[in-house]
């Protein structure tokens, strides 16, 4: 369901004089770029704003302009409006959210996942913008604020992140259209692509070692775990893979690849990709995650060999009821 209500939430900011944005836990590129874009545009606005995402930065984000005012815990304060980016429930916002949420009077929920539950309490949700930039950059154009340089980095940063350099399936010809505003507006892409797709530590080259020992095929289904051990070796928090699923789910003769990580509690994340023509959102949601089509995720009880078989049977049936579609 596309809901976008522009007037509603133009409103809201115009009526507002402290906002606070907020985004996901286990923040991505998209996570970032939405939060401080819009955060960077609002002040520009003038505006008084707070950006808080639990977990704080990644590495990669020092370059994004904005960077300073993220806050990874929010101990006081009160806003006339949160905005919630990039995050498709509640819980994902984080105590970052929870927080918000209990000093905010109203919400605006912006994101563009399809398996968004509709919180908040005005909504500019819209499935097939590519990333939660995007749903952003139309909203500034709605807004008829000027995209400078600070709010044009971080906006191309998520639309290049979510679509893995504009190679993902619901890449359009606007979407290019968008990229060449913000390049316009002064991002690079060749720095952009630089510093977020093609960056990765040594560590997790190490990771990947041992994970790549654990592969197997179960079907048409690609699968590999990470487990406590193997994080503690690497020196690596359990924060991300570093892109190990996007590798399996180039491997052919794979239609759905996994990844389970074992966190530091027990509990095991789940990352899931698939081809063009296979779906892995609903799977993510029926096990209280959520996603995109092509691209999802989702935290479940442990111990691992329990998580790795009564997914890997769920990965199979969604496996069966696709085919490949590259148009
Ligand atoms: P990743 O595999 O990169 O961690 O996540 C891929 C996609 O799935 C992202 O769009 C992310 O927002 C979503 N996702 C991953 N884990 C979860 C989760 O636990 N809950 C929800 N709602 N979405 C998730
Ligand atoms: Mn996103």
């Amino acid at each position: 369901m596309t809901t976008l209500n522009w007037a509603d939430a133009t409103a809201a900011v115009d009526a507002a004089t402290r906002i606070l944005v907020v985004s996901h836990v286990q923040p991505d590129g998209d996570a970032f770029g939405s939060a401080l874009g819009l955060a960077n545009a609002l002040i520009e606005h003038g505006c008084q704003v707070d950006v808080a995402i639990d977990g704080g930065k990644l590495d990669f984000v020092e370059f994004l302009p904005g960077i300073a005012i993220l806050k990874s815990k929010l101990k006081h304060g009160k806003w006339d409006l949160m905005i919630s980016v990039d995050s498709s429930d509640e819980d994902r916002t984080g105590l970052a959210g929870t927080y918000g949420r209990t000093h905010s009077p109203k919400v605006i929920n912006l994101d563009h996942h399809a398996t968004n539950t509709f919180f908040g309490d005005i909504f500019l949700v819209k499935p097939e913008a590519v990333s939660a930039t995007q749903v952003v950059y139309e909203w500034l154009v709605y807004m008829q604020q000027p995209i400078t340089k600070a709010v044009a980095v971080p906006l191309l940063t998520g639309l290049v992140t979510d679509t893995l350099g504009f190679r993902t399936s619901n890449v359009r010809p606007e979407t290019l259209g968008i990229a060449m505003h913000l390049m316009e507006a002064g991002a690079s892409l060749t720095e952009i692509t630089a510093r977020t797709l093609d960056s990765k530590s040594y560590s997790t080259i190490q990771l990947w070692k041992n994970a790549l020992a654990t592969v197997e095929m179960r079907g048409e289904v690609i699968a590999a775990t990470i487990t406590q051990a193997n994080l503690r070796e690497a020196n690596i928090s359990d924060m991300t893979d570093g892109g190990l699923v996007g590798l399996l789910n180039t491997v052919n003769e794979a239609m759905i690849a996994v990844v389970f990580k074992e966190l530091s509690d027990g509990s095991v994340e789940l990352s899931f990709r698939c081809k063009p023509g296979y779906d892995v959102a609903q799977v993510a949601f029926s096990l209280g995650g959520g996603g995109h089509k092509q691209a999802s995720g989702a935290t479940i009880p442990g111990p691992l060999d329990a998580a790795q078989e009564r997914v890997l049977a769920l990965l199979q049936a969604a496996a069966s009821v696709g085919s490949l579609t590259i148009v």
